[in-house]
């Protein structure tokens, strides 16, 4: 069967771009490797009407919501190969499947890189952050730690001084703060621990203690950390698919990348703000995208 578009990725971005060309009466087929970037945090704040669901719970409501469209199903496997030939594309996945689309919708999100911090792992998305947007409430007011060591922190403390007044900054050995910021920080209460972090304790997923290796510790209860971001392109870029310098992947406004029939869509377009709805949106944005221009194709005067 020739699918009128395969679609990679069944995140926000993609569970969108679904519902939209099922409703479109598309032929679609919804590949998904199910490793969402949010999968350690157990509530998603902020989306319109589903404020505080848990992740699995909202992905679980949008795949239902997709199989009243009979053209519309869905494929828990990873896609392992896309091949673009004269017509159509080729989609191999981890299944040994292999399938035909005249459209390719890449959704496949972006993975995080947390810096290397004793004990971070097992406090991410439980009580420290990387959104303030998404999880800054929950924390307000809070005695909080921005881990940061990188250029963009100065930005990071005034946005974070929005959801509380209570902040220390631990640049772990870093110094992207200038004597006069620092002085001026503290002047608002804000201490900058310029040290080396041996390691972050807490239990049951609260952070509580930063130590650092100079003997000193700082008592906090929450925190907010710049991961890296790292967009696994393989897809992309087996493709030829135009990437920025930091891999996102370059689109029109209708979601088409430099390779016409193939799309991308959600966190795998940009790095920063991302978020479910942002997400959601562009995966819709982009399904208008190949609709327009598989009736175009189609409908010939
Ligand atoms: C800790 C944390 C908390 C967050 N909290 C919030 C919040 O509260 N509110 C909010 O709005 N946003 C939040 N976000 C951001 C939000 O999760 C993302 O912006 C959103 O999930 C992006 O959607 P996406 O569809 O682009 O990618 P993802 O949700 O990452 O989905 C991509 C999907 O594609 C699949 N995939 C990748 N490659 C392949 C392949 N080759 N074959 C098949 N499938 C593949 C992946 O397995 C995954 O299931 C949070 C993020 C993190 C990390």
């Amino acid at each position: 069967m020739m699918l009128d578009c395969a679609i990679i990725g069944g995140g926000p971005a993609g569970l969108s771009a679904a519902l939209v060309l099922g409703r479109a009466r598309r032929k679609v087929l919804l590949f998904d490797a199910d490793r969402p970037r949010n999968s350690v945090s157990s509530a998603s704040h902020g989306f319109l009407s589903r404020d505080g669901i848990e992740p699995a719970m909202l992905k679980s409501i949008a795949q239902k919501d997709l199989l009243q469209y009979p053209s519309v199903a869905i494929k828990q496997t990873e896609v392992v190969h896309v091949k673009k030939n004269d017509k159509h594309f080729v989609i191999v996945a981890m299944d040994k499947g292999v399938y035909l689309a005249k459209k390719v919708i890449l959704a496949t999100g972006i993975k995080e890189v947390l810096p290397n911090l004793t004990g971070l792992k097992s406090f991410y998305g439980k009580s420290v952050f990387s959104c303030a947007y998404c999880d800054g409430w929950e924390l307000r007011d809070k005695q909080l730690a921005i881990f940061s060591g990188h250029p963009g922190t100065l930005q990071l403390i005034k946005i974070l001084s929005n959801w509380s007044k209570n902040l220390i900054v631990c640049t772990n050995g870093n110094k992207p703060l200038d004597e006069e910021t620092k002085v001026s920080l503290q002047s608002k209460g804000i201490k900058v621990y310029e040290e080396k972090i041996a390691k972050l304790f807490g239990d049951n997923g609260q952070i509580k203690i930063v130590h650092f290796e100079n003997g000193l510790e700082a008592q906090i209860e929450g925190g907010f950390v710049s991961p890296e971001w790292c967009h696994p392109g393989s897809l992309a870029k087996g493709l030829g698919c135009k990437q920025t310098e930091k891999g996102g992947m370059i689109t029109d406004s209708m979601g088409r990348t430099n390779i016409i029939g193939v799309y991308a869509a959600g966190d795998n377009t940009i790095v920063s703000p991302s978020q479910i709805a942002i997400a959601a949106g562009d995966g819709s944005r982009t399904a208008i995208g190949v609709n327009i221009d598989l009736t175009n194709e189609e409908f010939i005067l």
